[in-house]
Parts: structure tokens; sequence; C-alpha cells
């Protein structure tokens, strides 16, 4: 990663999400193009670079893994603190994961930087296509809206619309720079 070797600013961004709803998934489809079916849980919190273009400019991210259980959530506040985008993601395929989308804006406002911007992403939509009762994508529009954030739906397994979240909270992140 040729970003990586330049002494060029790099944007920290953060994924945070209940347990289980894809976040090493994500990140491991984003970084190396791959998809495991039963990735371990993410112990504590680890980090990958990637350099996108973003309107035609190198921009490097540092994109951290949080793990979302409940005894890690002091640790992870400390990275939300210094947070210049967030990837706050959800599973499609469960309610509770979504319900609790609420409770993490609620504390990413509360320790981070003041607006920082917030891509909203619901996670798994390739088991929509299986039958798999799902939460409605207007759902998860309309709550971005009430939360002034950024939305799409994407699948860590089939690698649909991963990259494209990523731009579109990079180049918000960028504009704020
Ligand atoms: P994390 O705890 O948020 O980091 O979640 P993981 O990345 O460990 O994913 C939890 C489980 O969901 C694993 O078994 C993954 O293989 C699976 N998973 C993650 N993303 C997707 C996806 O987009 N589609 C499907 N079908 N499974 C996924």
């Amino acid at each position: 990663d040729l970003g990586y070797m330049t002494s060029e600013k790099a944007y920290r961004i953060v994924l945070a999400g209940d347990a289980a709803v894809g976040k090493s998934s994500f990140l491991l489809r984003l970084c190396k193009n791959e998809f495991k079916l039963n990735s371990s849980a993410t112990l504590g919190v680890d980090f990958q670079m990637k350099t996108l273009i973003v309107d035609g400019e190198p921009v490097l991210l540092q994109l951290w893994d949080t793990a979302g259980q409940e005894r890690f959530r002091s640790i992870a506040k400390s990275y939300f603190r210094r947070a210049d985008g967030v990837l706050l993601l959800y599973d499609v395929t469960c309610e509770r994961s979504f319900l609790n989308v609420r409770e993490w804006v609620d504390m990413i406002e509360d320790v981070s930087q003041e607006d920082v911007p917030i891509m909203l992403v619901g996670n798994k939509s390739d088991l929509r296509q299986n039958g798999v009762s799902c939460v409605p994508t207007s759902y998860g529009e309309k709550l971005a809206m009430t939360y002034n954030t950024l939305f799409c739906e994407t699948s860590a397994k089939d690698g649909s619309n991963t990259l494209e979240a990523v731009l579109h909270l990079a180049r918000q992140v960028t504009k704020k720079a």
C-alpha cells in the first residue's frame, strides 16, 4: 500500500455496531477482498490501512475495528473520541442490532468530535435474496434521515456496496477536513 509509505495524513475511520453484525467481515472484504463464513470474534481493537481515490485524489484511511461486546465498550469509546468518521453497522437480519443503532449514535455523539460524519450501514443484504426476514431498507433510510447520516446496505459476503459505503464516507470526511 503506497499511501502507507508516505507521511500524508491518515483519516481515522472507526467501525461501530453490535457484535456479529459483520464489522470484521466488512474490513476483510474491503482490505483483502476475502470473506470467511465463521470469522472469530474481534478481541479488542485492530486496524487496517486502505488508500482510496476520492475525486481523483488519494486518501489514506486508518480503519479501526472495535469489538461490539459490552465489556469492550470503554476501550471502544477512546477510539470514537479521535474518529474522523464512523461506519455504524447493523445486521439487516437482526432487528435488535437495528434497534441498538440509537444507542450507538448517542454514544458516538457523546464522545466524539462535534458532527463526526456517520455512515449507517445495513449489512448482510445478500440474505434478503435468500428470503430471510429483514429490516426493510426504508426503515434504514428513515433512521439515517432522523440522525442526518449517510445510509447504504452492503454485503461483506458478496462485496456489494462495501467500497461505495467507504467512498461516500471518505468524501464527507475529507470535505470537513
Ligand atoms: P463482527 O462481530 O461485527 O466483527 O462480525 P463478524 O465479521 O465476525 O461477522 C459475524 C458473522 O456474520 C460471521 O459468521 C460472518 O461470516 C457473518 N457475516 C458477516 N457479514 C456478512 C454478510 O454480509 N452476509 C452474510 N451472509 N454473512 C455475513
